[in-house]
């Protein structure tokens, strides 16, 4: 788990005395973590992706303008970064896809930059930023973003719509295609963005709408996610959109956005969001996020992605289900992120089986029948594939399925009351951070108060079909 603060813009003279008295004093202890200025390092270590983000700060706030031109794909950005370093940099790195940088600024001054990899953007400050001190970077940048190609989704990041329009959305990675950033879901952060299109463009993205104004471009739109997000977990998309607007009893504001040719049966699915969100809530605890909606795209992506308060949609994935899913994520993979990519049956386990938990309340779905029936159809290669540290490129193959299946017989081993104690309890334990699965086996066992070891090996370590004792717990017996 990391902290966010806000801080005020950092005293420069103060962050160049104080290096120059650590440096001469020499009380510092070397390497990273230390006193003495070395480079951050150029990833944040994830097992899979290990050069994903960096190393040597945390990031408190994203403050990013951008224009954008429609017809040239031509993208403008100046991008303002808050952060705190917790080690003393000589440099750091940020992560940013292409693009040309054209200047960068650290503390108010010209910092040096170079480019290397496939992402990274190498900072030096012409003065060492000190461990625990805030700083701020500005980067400068224009050009025509690509997307990344994926095997499994498909297209990545910022991609073209039909329209005309743009829109951005991946995961794992997604921000680097349109600003440079820190991305790392175990950094996350607030995000204030200003964006610039021609007055015919609409524009939705993350969090709060705090206005709009006529400039020498066209019109620029200002959105504001005050919930920290993970870099993925951000969006913007431009389009002719029809605007829905709704509260929740709270007041809660609910924006969503359709792209022209939206069915109405879609529209009428979205409708039901403050119901959706009530039943969640009933399920996981108070809901977690500022604002919510979703994001409705012409195009057929290979996805929909829980995009923090505002889930975008691929063409025509617009239904309850979907919707229930990407909203059950706000708790599962957006307020509590994963630790690591192997971690992310904790996103998508649980979104799954918010489906089944929906479904038995809404649509009278006997949960156990349908448990037993999939557990008699079964496959080898089903039981074969695997809820934890599956490999990169094969995280999103079983979740989906096996995933909702370990939890409903988690729920049978564990007690129901525990169950759903932990359900409902588990966003307010790691609230607007990260955990492990190991994390969640081990918060699982102290409501419970029971040794779960067993179980989660037979179902989440582990593959091959568990043993009767964990395929059949409490009162399930095997389908006739
Ligand atoms: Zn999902």
């Amino acid at each position: 788990m990391t902290s966010h603060h806000r801080w005020h813009r950092p005293a420069v003279l103060a962050t160049a005395t104080l290096a120059a008295l650590s440096l001469s004093s020499g009380i510092a202890s070397a390497g990273p973590g230390g006193w003495v200025p070395s480079p951050g390092s150029d990833g944040a270590g994830d097992s899979y992706y290990p050069q994903d983000g960096n190393g040597g700060y945390d990031v408190a706030d994203y403050n990013l303008k951008v224009d954008y031109a429609p017809d040239t794909h031509q993208l403008t950005g100046l991008q303002t970064i808050s952060a705190r370093a917790t080690q003393s940099l000589s440099s750091f790195d940020l992560d940013l896809r292409g693009l040309t940088v054209d200047s960068v600024k650290v503390n108010g001054r010209t910092a040096q930059f170079s480019r290397t990899g496939d992402h990274e953007l190498v900072i030096k400050p012409s003065f060492p930023l000190l461990r625990g001190l805030p700083f701020q970077a500005v980067v400068a940048y224009h050009g025509v973003p690509a997307s990344i190609h994926d095997p499994a989704l498909g297209a990545n990041g910022w991609q073209f719509a039909k329209s005309g329009g743009a829109f951005a959305a991946g995961e794992p990675k997604s921000a680097t295609t349109w600003y440079p950033v820190n991305d790392t879901p175990r950094d996350k952060a607030t995000f204030h963005l200003a964006i610039t299109v021609p007055d015919e463009w609409g524009v939705i993205a993350n969090g709060r709408e705090t206005g709009s104004r006529k400039t020498a471009n066209g019109t620029t739109h200002q959105w504001v996610e005050t919930t920290p997000v993970a870099p993925y977990m951000t969006t913007v998309a431009i389009d002719k959109w029809t605007f829905d607007r709704q509260k929740r009893k709270d007041g809660t504001p609910i924006v969503s956005a359709f792209a022209p040719g939206t069915p109405d049966s879609t529209k009428q699915a979205e409708a039901r969001l403050p119901e959706i969100l009530d039943f969640l809530e009933s399920k996981f605890g108070r809901y977690p996020v500022d604002a919510a909606g979703g994001i409705f795209l012409a195009e057929p992506i290979g996805f929909s992605l829980e995009t923090l308060s505002r889930p975008i949609y691929s063409g025509r994935a617009g239904n309850v289900d979907t919707i229930v899913h990407e909203n059950a994520h706000q708790w599962y993979g957006d307020t509590v992120a994963v630790d690591h990519w192997k971690d992310v049956c904790l996103n998508e386990c649980f979104a799954s089986y918010a489906t089944w938990l929906w479904d038995e309340a809404k649509n009278g779905v006997d949960l156990d029948a349908q448990y037993l029936d999939q557990v008699k159809r079964a496959s080898t290669s089903f039981w074969n594939g695997k809820l934890y540290d599956m490999g990169p490129g094969n995280e999103f193959t079983y979740v989906y399925s096996k995933g909702p299946m370990a939890l409903h017989a988690l729920s049978k081993y564990m007690g129901q009351a525990a169950f759903d104690r932990v359900l409902k309890t588990w966003n307010t334990v790691h609230h607007n951070g990260n955990a492990s699965m190991q994390e969640f086996q081990h918060y699982a066992e102290q409501v419970s108060h029971r040794d779960l070891q067993g179980f989660f090996d037979a179902w989440i370590y582990g593959n091959g079909k568990p043993a009767e004792q964990y395929l059949y717990p409490g009162d399930l017996k095997p389908a006739a």
